[in-house]
């Protein structure tokens, strides 16, 4: 089993920090710890705004979704809440497998609590009476530790039919993932939750209208939910006061690879690359280039480290921000490697639902393999095509993807030109 989440928290202690302050600081069993460290403010103060002035809270702090797509969580929200059809349902998608993305695992293992409140806020504003936090079955502290919070809060009146004694009810059930890649896929945990094969189904409808069980359903990232915390207990205006406006918080970024000091790093949006990468003591050796947004991201060269740490900031320079990750690579690393393994994940992980992602990431596979012995216009013109097919008819984004990465590498990287090669 991977070192505790507080052993992945280099700025642990820093008064700075938001939504990592209280990993190592507290007792992660404990709830009179959790309580002491202000826990379960926020959610006396969700019921006295009720559900709609929740809503609105969310909305006004511009709180974006934190799994990758930034989707603006508030009209997610009130989408949900305005569903006529009931039950409502909520998710919290914890199946991080990202390759490179290991935040949400440190914010369930070391504040397990603020995730039950904050799925508790959610639930409340919504009109779900119950939802299903979906861990990855790779994460087992995560599990034991979210399993035995969910326990201590029901026992304690802080989950079930009376919540905090206001008349209302929420629970929430743990289901485990068992190591498909896929199943991190909203539609596919669905799926998953109901006892089929974790395939996505086509959107829309969006499972705001059509989700769990055909019923409206919201799905959150743990990252996204722990922030309604903060938005709550200061105001909506003062935490958009943090960031850009676009990208208004704070951001766990994941930082791995050639790098002196990797783990989780949490920075107000706006901080740049270079910033990020100084706090995690740098590069190793001669910095070669940084992969953003994992696997389905894109890579930033070593001149261009000013680029704001923002979705839009990212976006504008050509890659994305994604969910948080930063792997650092130096000169020492054989970056056709890198293309290559990210190739076979994707090959291994599609679910083989739709041709152009079934077929397409063996054939991007087949033409790495060749590339590494001996670069080709023939087969630098393959990848592009099949590239291209598996991002306009793909079903789900993992298809729709596969090819960011193997692009960013070969536009941006001059990976497989002749100089590169020789
Ligand atoms: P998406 O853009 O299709 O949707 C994002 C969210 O917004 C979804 O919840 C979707 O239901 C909702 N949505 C979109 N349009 C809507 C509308 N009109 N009305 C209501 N809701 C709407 O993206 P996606 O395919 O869900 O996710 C892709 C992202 O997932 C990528 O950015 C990738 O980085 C990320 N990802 C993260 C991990 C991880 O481990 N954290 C793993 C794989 C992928
Ligand atoms: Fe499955 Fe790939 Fe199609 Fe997504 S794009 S449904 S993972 S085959």
């Amino acid at each position: 089993e991977e070192p505790p989440a507080e052993h992945a928290v280099p700025q642990a202690g820093d008064p700075s920090l938001v939504l990592l302050r209280r990993v190592g600081a507290v007792d992660p069993a404990s709830l009179d710890d959790y309580r002491a460290a202000g826990g379960y403010a926020a959610l006396r103060e969700a019921v006295r705004l009720g559900p709609a002035g929740v809503i609105r809270e969310v909305l006004e702090a511009g709180l974006v979704g934190r799994g990758g797509a930034a989707f603006p969580t508030g009209r997610k929200w009130d989408a949900t809440a305005r569903q006529p059809d009931h039950p409502h349902y909520l998710v919290c998608n914890a199946d991080e497998s990202e390759p490179g993305t290991f935040k949400d695992r440190v914010v369930m293992e070391g504040d397990p609590y603020a995730l039950v409140e904050a799925m508790t806020i959610a639930g409340y504003a919504t009109g779900c009476r119950k939802g299903y936090l979906y861990i990855r079955g790779e994460y087992p502290r995560a599990i034991r530790r979210m399993t035995h919070a969910i326990a201590v809060a029901r026992s304690r009146g802080l989950l079930g039919d009376d919540v905090m004694g206001q008349g209302f009810a929420f629970d929430i059930e743990i289901r485990r993932g068992a190591g498909a890649y896929i199943c991190g896929e909203e539609t596919a945990i669905f799926n998953s939750i109901e006892g089929y094969r974790g395939e996505p189904r086509t959107k829309p409808p969006f499972p705001v209208e059509k989700g769990l069980f055909g019923k409206p359903t919201v799905v959150n990232n743990v990252e996204t939910l722990v922030n309604v915390l903060p938005i709550l207990t200061g105001g909506a205006a003062a935490y958009a006061a943090t960031g850009t406006a676009g990208s208004t918080g704070t951001k766990l970024f994941c930082v791995s690879g050639t790098v002196a000091r990797p783990g989780v790093y949490e920075v107000p949006f706006g901080a740049t690359l270079r910033e990020l990468l100084a706090l995690a003591g740098g590069a190793t050796g001669t910095l070669r280039a940084v992969l953003l947004g994992g696997a389905a991201g894109g890579f930033v060269r070593p001149d261009e480290l000013d680029v704001p740490l923002t979705f839009e900031g990212t976006r504008a320079a050509g890659t994305v921000l994604g969910s948080g990750v930063v792997l650092v690579l130096d000169d020492s690393v054989d970056l056709a490697r890198i293309l290559l393994r990210i190739a076979e994940f994707f090959r291994d992980e599609s679910c083989g639902q739709c041709v152009p992602c079934r077929v397409g990431t063996v054939r991007q596979e087949e033409a790495l393999h060749r590339l590494r012995r001996r670069p080709s216009d023939g087969d630098l013109a393959l990848l592009r095509e099949v590239g291209r097919a598996m991002r306009d008819a793909s079903i789900c984004g993992l298809g729709q993807t596969a090819w960011n990465a193997v692009e960013s590498a070969i536009d941006r990287l001059g990976v497989f030109s002749p100089s590169e090669a020789s």
